[in-house]
């Protein structure tokens, strides 16, 4: 049951990581600041108005170049076919902005022992629009597979980390599997697990190639499987393929059985095009004073659910009121601002309760419901006993792939198959998938023979 009562895309997500994770229960207080606002966040963090991470101690944002008119740019070369993009931002691809993307690139690639130098960075067009272009530089690694650099510069930290550790003396003498096991986890260019863990290693970084080559491999090997090189949560944009969905007309139902009393209510279908149906109950009369997703908005999330495990939910939920458990959970966890997001049950019914200060943004909801609905799908299809059957088959597969999509998969394997699904049900078919594929193809290998 606690397992399904969980508050998912806030920082501490669920009893059992506020129980046991001193850091999420501190972060969990800033809860409602960043409810809803985690891709946005982290987008503000690297656009030039803003600190990059790392710096916000320093203060060190770029400087305020003085405005420069659109003609500085003017008669920029075209976009060479073999450059990458950093930014297509028409307010920051100006020349007054080069020196600040260049120190962003020198502090990624610099990081891994990489020659800063920057001097592919330029200003090109791309038709009629001015973008930052940057020629690869070989010395910085293999070129990425990624042209489109996100605010990040993934691509580039993930090909500079490779080249650096590669360079290690004794890289050569790990274990094959090691090697290739790290390859896949610091080598993603664009997914959060790959980042977590290359920004897990890159202080142990600095200095390694002085020690003892054994050193050298127990450094690297250090951050296979360790929770502090994952992300708190798989918390990947929901990029796959959604179906299509239509809604009826709402049928009125007296004194409908609401988490936490009875209340009347309007009950929609929704239709989805791969054939799967289910209801969506709302409160005839929501309570103004409270943030409540709509029906449109719950219907919409249900699309990026995968077909098979949005076929096992029978109601999605829009309760009346917040969770009236979250004032026990508030105490046993010892989080004064406890509030429970969405939970499942194994019977199906998707619960998402209103919040007196925000709800999470389209994104967040959608994953929160692939997770919330990974649990239903695997406790109906595998069994309540984790310890037996086709969870011991999924438990095999973790061992063998030896990482974890997100430091709240570790808590318990029911949450490691909930934060996987989440990734399968965000990324399928995208090239973040691949990545996630060399990283845990064990498991994603079940998921595909199940869930595909
Ligand atoms: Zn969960």
């Amino acid at each position: 049951m606690h397992r399904l009562n969980e508050q998912k895309q806030t920082p501490s997500s669920g009893p059992a990581a506020a129980a046991t994770d001193a850091t999420s229960r501190s972060r969990s207080r800033s809860r409602s600041a960043l409810a809803g606002k985690a891709f946005a966040e982290q987008e503000a963090m690297l656009s030039p108005d803003a600190p990059a991470p790392g710096q916000q101690a320093s203060g060190s944002g770029p400087a305020r170049p003085a405005p420069a008119g659109p003609a500085a740019a003017q008669g920029a070369p075209p976009l060479a076919a073999s450059a990458l993009v950093v930014s297509r931002d028409p307010q920051y691809a100006r020349p007054a902005f080069l020196s600040w993307f260049g120190q962003q690139i020198s502090d990624k690639v610099s990081s891994w022992g990489r020659a800063a130098d920057t001097s592919g960075l330029s200003i090109a067009s791309d038709g009629p629009n001015q973008v930052v272009a940057l020629n690869w530089n070989a010395a910085w690694g293999a070129k990425p597979v990624t042209r489109e650099l996100d605010p990040m510069l993934r691509p580039v930290d993930a090909q500079a980390a490779l080249a650096g550790v590669h360079a290690l003396k004794g890289w050569g003498t790990a274990a094959a599997e090691a090697r290739g096991t790290l390859d896949a986890l610091l080598g993603g260019e664009t997914n959060l697990l790959s980042e977590a863990a290359r920004n897990a290693l890159r202080p142990k970084f600095a200095g390694l190639d002085a020690k003892p080559e054994a050193e050298q491999v127990a450094t690297l090997e250090g951050i296979v499987g360790a929770k502090d090189a994952t992300p708190y949560l798989a918390d990947e944009r929901v990029e796959s393929e959604p179906a299509r969905v239509s809604v009826s007309a709402p049928a009125e139902r007296a004194g409908y059985a609401f988490s936490g009393g009875a209340a009347d209510a309007l009950v929609y279908t929704a239709t989805y095009t791969d054939g799967v149906t289910l209801e969506i109950v709302a409160p005839k009369a929501p309570d103004p004073a409270l943030h409540q997703h709509s029906v449109t908005e719950a219907a919409d999330a249900a699309r990026y659910v995968p077909t098979k495990s949005r076929a096992v939910i029978k109601t999605v939920l829009l309760n009346t009121q917040v969770n009236p458990d979250d004032a026990y959970w508030a105490v046993e966890y010892n989080t004064p601002d406890f509030h429970s997001y969405m939970t499942a049950g194994a019977s199906g019914v998707v619960t998402i309760y209103p919040d007196k200060v925000t709800q999470p943004d389209a994104n967040g909801m959608r994953g929160s419901m692939i997770h919330e609905t990974g649990h239903t799908w695997s406790y109906q299809q595998w069994g309540n006993d984790t310890a037996q059957g086709k969870w011991l088959v999924w438990k095999d597969a973790a061992a063998k792939d030896r990482v974890s999509v997100s430091g709240y998969a570790m808590n318990d394997i029911a949450e490691d198959v909930a934060e996987t699904v989440r990734v399968y049900g965000s990324t399928k078919g995208k090239p973040k998938y691949d990545e996630y594929k060399a990283m845990i193809p064990n498991r994603l290998t079940i998921l595909e023979r199940e869930l595909g």
